[in-house]
Order: C-alpha cells, then structure tokens, then sequence
C-alpha cells in the first residue's frame, strides 16, 4: 500500500493556499489530513481533490502552555472544525482574543488559511499548518 498524497505535498500546497484532501470512490467520503485509507471505509481508492475552506467549529480549547519551543505563543485557542464537505480537522483560531473566548463560538463558521511555523526539535522547518478566522 502507498500513499496517495503525502503529508509533506498537502502540507506544501497549504503554503500555497490550497487545501487537499482525499475523494473515496467507494463511499464519497473526503479525508483531510491525508490517510493511507479513507477514515471513513478504509478504502484505498482515493484520489486527490481540492476541498473547499469553509466550516464551522465544533469544539476548541485555549491552551494556555504551550509546548516546547513555543512558549511565547500561548495563550491561544485550538479548535475543531467540521469542514463544509464533512472532513474535521484542527487549527488555531486566528482572530479570536483567547482570554474573552466563550462557548459561543462553537458552531460559528470559519474561513480557513493558513499559517508557517518554523522547525523545532521534533519537526523540519517551515511547515504550513491550517489556521482559521471567524467569518
Ligand atoms: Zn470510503
């Protein structure tokens, strides 16, 4: 088995404002980030596609330690989001002050984009990585 797209092309693709993920042709279901499988069926017949950036938030949290080597960026709010064609995926909410967040923003929508993060000791330099903005 490979993979169909791999981390490192959806992630350079991100850094060029293009969210990729994976069509199943056996049940339709569209994964993002990319699997070897679809999360969905474990079907390996996927191709790649371009998926739309708009979604809604589903749960998030504001992380107030941050990990390793990114300390001075905390605090700031992680959230899930459900993305218009089904997928979920994480990313930080960009515009949201972290200290007057509520539950409010769950089910807001957002717009995602994206956002460089440089190397540290446990991942390569400059890697995009989705960030969203409330619409
Ligand atoms: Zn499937």
């Amino acid at each position: 088995m490979e993979y169909k797209l791999l981390f490192k092309d959806y992630s350079k693709a991100l850094g060029k404002g293009k969210l990729l993920g994976l069509k199943c042709s056996d049940c339709n279901n569209i994964t993002v980030p990319p699997k070897m499988t679809c999360q969905e069926c474990g079907g390996t017949n996927l191709e790649i596609v371009e998926v739309t950036k708009k979604g809604k938030i589903v749960t998030f949290t504001v992380v107030s330690v941050a990990p390793e080597g990114r300390e001075n960026e905390a605090p700031y709010i992680t959230a899930l989001v459900e993305l218009d064609q089904g997928p979920w995926i994480m990313g930080n909410i960009a515009n949201v002050e972290p200290s007057e967040t509520t539950m409010d923003i769950i089910g807001k929508e957002v717009k995602l984009s994206f956002r460089n993060f440089p190397g540290d000791r446990y991942a390569p330099g400059n890697q995009a990585r989705p960030t969203f903005t409330l619409v």
